[in-house]
């Protein structure tokens, strides 16, 4: 059988673009194809990735716009300040990265096709073009984003948390009043947690000049998302200007999700490669591209597409655990409403968990500070007494 590509990846995205230059470097023929003639717009991204990144994939200094080494996390009534001596995450230009990927897979070979892909045969590996086009490949990539087409022609069913962002000047007083801290603006993210917009939460991240990205995911739609995000800067800031607005959307990991079918191999927003936590999904996205290369390569090499599921034996291994204690983390912060929260920070405080978390937390690995809390049986000192029995439930102590 012959093919016009070895792998054809679908999205330009970060995580599309990311896959095609490691298959080009490894001397495969390689086609990415996007929908959008500009990819990276509109913006969709808080641009907040640890330094866990450069283990991960490259990072140029250009793009990174500003670095933190903590957080302030605020419910109602409290704000715990946690923080390292080193930097722990970068904010970056997004739509910046976007065309670095995409120009540097570009530029070792990969061919770029400005299409739409509107379905796939996994078996035969084709993939349907909206102008009536079609090419052959022996692999196809869905990298095609929350919405992916590939993904859905293999099976599977998606859902997404809806998620607003503002890009807002704030002044470095009001900014300091908001935090009750005088500590540097521009060396600290803020996360709220308020019950309305549980299982999410929304986030404060500065650039550099007093600008921030205020922005939140939950359950509710764009239109409850912008009135809720107006109400929090007009309830926390006498004064701000709004410089742009952006919608988007995060996936929900789904464990019950195929990554492979036949010829086909998702990663990234179409995998639901989401931290569920925290919505971010760059860094296992680009840590996937990496899994998923030695799997396509091998499957090309030996012209056997069987070898494409080791892809997900490893993602399953290496992730489900992760997953599974976010999971477990979100629907404890589900039973609670704001008073509860309330205590659930002032009991943090009191039993030295700035400290702890300071330490152990880590915004990729969450379940480290997790089993943290339980070795030191700090779980119930936290917790309202009468939600007990639902978290015992969920964590499956005995
Ligand atoms: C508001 C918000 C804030 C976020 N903040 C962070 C953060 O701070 N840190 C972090 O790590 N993650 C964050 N994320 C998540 C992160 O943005 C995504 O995980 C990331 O963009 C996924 O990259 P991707 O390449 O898989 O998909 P995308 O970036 O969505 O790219 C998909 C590409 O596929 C193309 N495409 C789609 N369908 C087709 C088709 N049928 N045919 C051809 N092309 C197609 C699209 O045009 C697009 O270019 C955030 C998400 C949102 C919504």
């Amino acid at each position: 059988m012959s093919f016009d590509y070895d792998a054809v990846i679908v999205g330009a995205g970060p995580v599309g673009s990311t896959i095609s230059y490691y298959l080009a470097q490894n001397g495969l023929n390689v086609a990415i194809i996007d929908k959008k003639r500009q990819v990276g717009y509109p913006l969709q991204c808080a641009g907040i990735l640890s330094k866990h990144i450069f283990e991960k994939n490259e990072l140029p200094d250009e793009v990174i716009l500003n670095s933190v080494k903590g957080a302030f996390l605020h419910t109602n009534e409290h704000i715990l300040n946690v923080e390292k001596r080193e930097d722990v995450a970068y904010i970056i230009d997004r739509i910046s990265y976007d065309l670095f990927l995409l120009n540097r897979a570009v530029e070792n070979g990969v061919e770029l096709i400005n299409n739409k892909v509107i379905d796939i045969n996994a078996e035969k590996g084709i993939a349907y073009f909206s102008n009536g086009e079609q090419i052959t490949s022996r692999v196809i990539v869905g990298c095609d984003g929350y919405n992916s087409i590939v993904s859905s022609a293999i099976g599977n069913d998606h859902k997404n948390f809806q998620a607003s962002q503002m890009l807002v000047s704030i002044d470095e007083e009001l900014m300091n009043a908001f935090r009750k801290s005088d500590k540097p603006t521009d060396d600290y993210v803020d996360t709220y947690l308020f019950e309305d917009i549980l299982p999410g939460f929304l986030w404060v991240i500065p650039l550099k000049y007093n600008q921030y990205r205020i922005g939140l995911f939950s359950n509710q739609s764009h239109r409850q998302q912008n009135v809720f995000l107006m109400d929090f800067l007009k309830e926390n800031f006498s004064s701000y200007e709004i410089i742009e607005k952006y919608k988007g959307f995060i996936p929900i990991y789904n464990n019950k999700n195929l990554l492979v079918r036949n010829r086909v191999l998702l990663i990234g927003d179409a995998a639901s490669q989401v931290k569920p936590t925290s919505g971010g999904g760059l860094i296992i996205a680009f840590d996937s591209c990496k899994m998923a290369s030695g799997y396509i390569k091998k499957s090309i090499e030996n012209d056997d597409v069987s070898a494409l599921k080791g892809y997900q034996v490893e993602f399953d291994k290496k992730y489900s655990k992760e997953f599974s204690y976010q999971f477990k983390v979100q629907n404890t912060l589900n039973l609670l409403n704001d008073a509860d929260l309330d205590y659930f920070f002032e009991k943090l405080r009191e039993n030295d968990c700035e400290e702890i978390i300071s330490e152990y937390g880590d915004m990729d690995n969450q379940s480290r500070l997790v089993k943290e809390f339980i070795k030191r049986g700090l779980i119930f000192k936290i917790i309202p007494t009468f939600l007990f029995k639902k978290v015992v439930n969920i964590f499956g102590f005995r």
